[in-house]
């Protein structure tokens, strides 16, 4: 027996997509997107892809608001830069308590509403394809949930948490975007490089209810994110001979379209957001020495919002983070415009 009190069945994915459906404009949307940061992880493209937004996607409107200001700048870096924002509607707890996410709480500060969660996530990600034109990304938190975004999305993350997990690896080896693996909160690379391969093979395994076969993720990909030690404190992943032993790593290995994201903030920062530029520019630099290292960076994740720092889940600031704190809007233009500066 189960100690669980089951208070409602929710609607399955193909339910929730004929009520919210997407359009002909939305879908060409997502298939330009997807087009092209395929071709960035693919090596066809020497763009680079940044993926940047808030920690947490935690108000619709100020989400939109932020996305929205990213469209002039798409535009001015556009020959170099293929941006995707983050749209995280999911949150991992280190402890499982505070804020989990839209989808848990579609009010930060109400009471968990999961139907009105899933619904929630759907509309926003819908808004921001059809509003901006850009196919977001979110953290594949729960597997089961993707199958209600997956006609959305442009690039999915597997969380430090996550990626040691089996359910994680078999559902990114079905889906059709590029997904990033990130390194586990203890630094070691050999799990990451597991779950990438995992992710680009075939499985057979039970989803939503079905046995079904998986075509594998060939885009399936690294994301460096730091590290933290057995007393908690922070170490970072992105300098140079980390970078070249990563290359290693992959030269070992049968991967397809070897590839790294580097996450500027989380443990690479310390969780001081202020250090993203630098450490963007260093990795970038990184690049500059060594053509093997350009050829296997693909890009940068950066936590931004409309406002420095973060706040208390109650704190009422219009845009700024409830969860890890974020570069605020003109650091974050700054930042794109130097990084393409630099590209
Ligand atoms: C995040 O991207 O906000 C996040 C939770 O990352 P990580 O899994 O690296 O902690
Ligand atoms: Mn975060």
């Amino acid at each position: 027996m189960m100690n669980m009190n089951f208070k409602r069945k929710l609607p399955i994915p193909m339910e929730t997509k004929e009520m919210y459906p997407v359009t002909r404009e939305m879908e060409e949307a997502v298939e330009r997107c997807l087009t092209e940061l395929k071709a960035i992880f693919s090596g066809k493209s020497d763009k680079m892809a940044l993926i940047i937004g808030p920690c947490s996607a935690d108000n619709e409107d100020s989400v939109i608001d932020y996305i929205t200001r990213l469209i002039p700048v798409q535009e001015k870096v556009r020959d170099k830069i293929l941006i995707v924002p983050r749209i995280y509607t999911n949150k991992p707890r280190t402890t499982g308590d505070g804020y989990k996410g839209l989808v848990h709480q579609p009010n930060p500060t109400g009471e968990p509403d999961l139907f009105k969660g899933i619904i929630a996530t759907r509309e926003l990600h819908m808004r921001a394809v059809k509003e901006t034109g850009f196919a977001c990304a979110d953290e594949m938190l729960y597997p089961e949930n993707h199958k209600y975004l997956d006609d959305l999305l442009g690039y999915v993350a597997v969380g430090a948490r996550s990626v040691e997990d089996q359910q994680h690896r078999l559902t990114a080896s079905a889906i059709e975007c590029p997904v990033g693996m990130k390194n586990p909160t203890s630094g070691d690379l050999s799990v990451m490089m597991n779950a990438i391969l995992a992710a680009q093979h075939q499985h057979d395994f039970i989803y939503r209810g079905w046995e079904g076969r998986s075509g594998g993720n060939p885009y399936a990909h690294a994301i460096l994110r730091g590290y933290v030690d057995n007393t908690g404190a922070s170490f970072p992943n992105y300098h140079y001979e980390t970078l070249v032993h990563l290359a290693d790593l992959f030269a070992k290995r049968e991967v397809r379209n070897p590839a790294v994201i580097v996450d500027c903030n989380h443990a690479n920062s310390g969780k001081n957001p202020f250090e993203q530029p630098r450490i963007m520019k260093e990795v970038l630099h990184s690049c500059r020495l060594n053509p093997e290292l350009r050829r296997l960076v693909k890009g940068f994740m950066v936590e931004s919002y409309i406002e420095d720092g973060n706040q208390p889940l109650d704190g009422g600031v219009y845009g700024k983070s409830i969860t890890d704190a974020c570069l605020g809007w003109e650091k974050s233009e700054r930042l794109i415009l130097d990084m393409a500066d630099a590209l």
